[in-house]
């Protein structure tokens, strides 16, 4: 976490508890979390306060915002490169990140050198029924 701390500090962010605590929570968390998961977890200040941070957290890159077709709007920490794909539970909503590295990153290597594209992310999102389900 001390180097998005140091992230939130160049860009002038005051480092509040809740801001610490959003960034606790999506580090630790296994799957991207939506607004309310984390205004869930994060009791110690009002809605509208973990709101306000996330979107201070988004808008410096330090987390990402990822818009998954059926869940709706979920947050990850942006430095996680490798944890873009997703596998999602049609029936139950799971979100389960699939093992870094990501497969695509062959591709990405080739598309890099092909194309003279620099820095190239993806998001890549596989929807079907998770076992549970099934
Ligand atoms: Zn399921």
């Amino acid at each position: 976490m001390k180097k998005q701390l140091l992230l939130c500090r160049e860009n002038g962010l005051r480092i509040t508890s809740t801001l610490k605590q959003t960034l606790n929570l999506l580090e630790n968390a296994a799957v991207p979390m939506s607004l309310a998961e984390l205004e869930e977890k994060i009791t110690s200040c009002n809605q509208s306060t973990v709101y306000r941070s996330v979107q201070r957290l988004k808008k410096i890159g330090v987390i990402k915002q990822l818009n998954f077709a059926e869940q709706g709007t979920k947050f990850a920490l942006a430095t996680r490169e490798d944890n873009d794909d997703f596998l999602i539970c049609k029936a139950c909503g799971k979100v389960e990140a699939l093992d870094s590295p990501s497969p695509l990153n062959d591709l990405k290597n080739r598309l890099m050198q092909k194309t003279g594209f620099r820095g190239l992310s993806h998001e890549l999102e596989f929807y079907g029924v998770c076992p549970q389900c099934v």
